[in-house]
C-alpha cells in the first residue's frame, strides 16, 4: 500500500495527521448519513452519491464539473478528505485525472459491495466488541471511492476510511474481516492513558487489535491471517521469536515517525527473510505473553494500561537478554 508524506494509516499502510477542519459532515444533504447514537459510531456513505453525480455530470465543462464535485462531494466531508487526500485542488486533480476514467470499475464494484449490509455488519460488530472488550467504540466511518491509498485505515480524530476503489477491497468479505481490528483501534484511541506516538504504543495498539480480532473471529481465522502475513512468514517469526522480539529494544521509546513506520509498513523489512510490518507480530506476542502471565481475560487490561507497563508486565524485556 502506498503511504504519502502527510498521512499514515493504522493498518496495512499507516496514516497519522493533524486535522484543522471542523466537523462539517453531520448535516450534508443527499447522502445516507446514519448517526448511530447508541453505538457512538457515525456512518457516512458517500459512494452512491459519488457515482450518481459523476455519471450525471461527467460531460460538463471542467470548471462547472469541478464546482459541483467540490460543493457536493468534497466540502460536506472536508474533515475526511483533508486528512486523506489533501486540499480541494488535490481532490479535483484526482477526480479529473483518475476517478472519471475509473467510473466503470467503480460501478462494477458497487454492484458487488452492498454498503448498507456493511453498515449493518459494522453495527453488530461494534456491539459484539463492546461485550468482548467492555468498551464502546466511538468514531466516524467514511465509505467512498478514493485514490486507493488504503483499503481500510484510520486517520487521527477517530476517523476510519474505507476506500472502495482500493484493489484489496474486492468483495464484502475483504472489508468485513478487517472491521473488528479497526474497531479495536477506535476503542484504544479513547482508553489508552498515553497517546504519545512511540514505536511501543503503535506496536501494542496493532498487536492488541490483531489479538482481539482473532478472539472475535472464534477460530475462523488464523493468527497469520490476523497479522496479514502469509503462513510461511508467520512460521519464520515463530522460529526466530527471540530475535524478532529483540528488534523492538533499541526503538521502543522512539517517537520518530520514520522509525514507527518501519515497524508497521508492509514494505519495510528488518531482515530480508523476515516479513514486513514486523511490529504487528511483536505486538501480538507482547499481548500473548501478557496473557500467559496474568490470565486468559487479562488482555482487556491492556486497553487502559500505559504501553510501558504492558511491556514490563509481559515479561518480554527479559527475553531480550
Ligand atoms: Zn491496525
Amino acid at each position: 500500500m502506498k503511504t504519502t508524506a502527510h498521512f499514515i494509516l493504522w493498518s496495512f499502510a499507516f496514516i497519522m495527521l493533524v486535522i484543522n477542519g471542523q466537523a462539517k459532515e453531520t448535516q450534508a444533504a443527499g447522502t445516507r448519513e446514519k448517526p448511530d447514537g447508541a453505538s457512538g459510531i457515525v456512518w457516512f456513505d458517500l459512494s452512491g452519491k459519488q457515482l450518481r453525480l459523476m455519471e450525471q455530470y461527467q460531460d460538463l465543462p471542467a470548471e462547472e464539473r469541478d464546482r459541483i464535485m467540490a460543493d457536493s462531494i468534497y466540502h460536506p466531508y472536508a474533515l475526511m478528505w483533508e486528512g486523506y487526500i489533501g486540499p480541494p485542488a488535490s481532490f479535483l486533480n484526482w477526480k479529473n485525472n483518475t476517478a472519471f476514467g475509473e467510473l466503470g470499475q467503480y460501478k462494477e464494484k458497487a454492484a458487488r459491495i452492498d454498503t448498507d449490509s456493511l453498515h449493518r455488519y459494522l453495527d453488530s460488530a461494534v456491539a459484539i466488541m463492546k461485550t468482548l472488550t467492555g468498551y464502546a467504540a466511538e468514531g466516524k466511518w467514511y465509505v467512498f471511492f478514493g485514490p486507493k491509498w488504503t483499503n481500510l485505515g484510520g486517520l487521527s480524530g477517530g476517523i476510519m476510511v474505507v476506500d472502495l476503489a482500493n484493489i484489496a477491497n474486492q468483495d464484502m468479505q475483504d472489508i468485513i474481516r478487517a472491521i473488528p481490528h479497526e474497531i479495536s483501534h477506535q476503542i484504544y484511541a479513547r482508553t489508552t492513558p498515553d497517546s504519545s506516538p512511540t514505536v511501543l504504543e503503535s506496536v501494542i495498539n496493532e498487536g492488541l487489535a490483531c489479538y482481539v480480532s482473532y478472539l472475535f473471529h472464534e477460530g475462523r481465522t488464523s493468527i497469520a491471517n490476523e497479522l496479514n502475513y502469509r503462513h510461511e512468514e508467520y512460521a519464520i517469526c515463530r522460529e526466530r521469536d527471540a530475535e524478532v522480539l529483540a528488534l523492538l529494544q533499541p526503538y521502543a521509546d522512539s517517537a520518530d515517525g520514520e522509525v514507527r513506520t518501519r515497524f508497521r509498513h508492509r514494505g519495510y523489512r528488518f531482515a530480508e527473510d523476515l516479513p514486513g510490518a514486523i511490529g504487528y507480530y511483536i505486538g501480538f506476542r507482547i499481548v500473548e505473553e501478557y496473557v500467559k502471565r496474568h490470565g486468559k481475560d487479562s488482555w482487556r487490561q491492556i486497553y487502559s494500561l500505559h504501553p510501558q507497563q504492558v511491556l514490563e508486565r509481559s515479561g518480554v524485556p527479559a527475553m531480550w537478554q
